[in-house]
């Protein structure tokens, strides 16, 4: 494994506004070949008959895990009062999915990821105006259904397949993560930046480890 300083699941900005940014996460050996990673779909898509296996459905099952796993430790680790304080959050707060722009990578002459430019979006706080209409949206260029599957872009315009678990988890200092893992790390994320925590616009790894060491078992 070749792996990149995976500092930056990055950025935040003033003005209400946040982004949860993969700003230097990658690994090596994943540029070969065609992954042919299926695409989420957009939130207009409903959740299928039994639910689970639409992206909407994917996000209702993250946040009722989250909802019955939250703790007063969580709570306050993203910054909320207390825990009736994040759950009235969670169950009040709109997300959703939008198209924040394709990943792209930087690889070497072999394929290999090498790094991540500044920029990429996994998913969007916005504050809304005087507090209405907060909301949070996920990029739907990262496939949720499997991260490490997620398609991304090199310098060179060719399609690399850009593996988003192996490289929060390395950043966490972890073996691994699963799919409900990176969705609920990413909700809990930005639901911390509508309680005004921040984190610096390059490097989000402490941010993520203490949500992660307060959240997670
Ligand atoms: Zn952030």
């Amino acid at each position: 494994m070749n792996y990149y300083d995976p500092a930056g699941l990055e950025a935040c900005l003033g003005d209400g506004e946040d982004q949860y940014r993969f700003g230097g996460a990658g690994c090596g050996g994943y540029g070969n070949g065609d992954p042919t990673p299926e695409r989420p779909k957009s939130d207009s898509d409903r959740p299928s008959r039994g639910g689970g296996s639409s992206l909407i459905g994917l996000l209702s099952q993250s946040i009722a895990r989250l909802l019955k796993a939250m703790t007063e430790a969580c709570a306050e680790a993203i910054g909320a009062k207390n825990l009736d304080d994040a759950l009235k959050r969670l169950q009040k707060i709109n997300i959703g999915f939008s198209d924040q722009g394709e990943l792209k990578v930087e690889t070497d002459a072999h394929g290999n990821i090498t790094g991540v430019p500044p920029g990429q979006e996994l998913a969007h706080y916005f504050g809304g105006i005087f507090g209405i209409g907060k909301n949070i949206k996920l990029n739907n260029e990262v496939n949720w259904f499997d991260p490490n599957s997620t398609p991304a872009v090199d310098q060179n315009a060719k399609q690399v397949t850009y593996p988003l678990l192996t490289a929060e988890a390395f950043q966490l200092g972890i073996p691994s993560m699963n799919a409900g893992q990176f969705m609920d790390l990413t909700v809990l994320h930005e639901l911390a930046h509508g309680f005004k925590k921040r984190h610096p616009d390059d490097d989000s790894a402490e941010f993520d480890q203490n949500i992660w060491s307060h959240c997670f078992k």
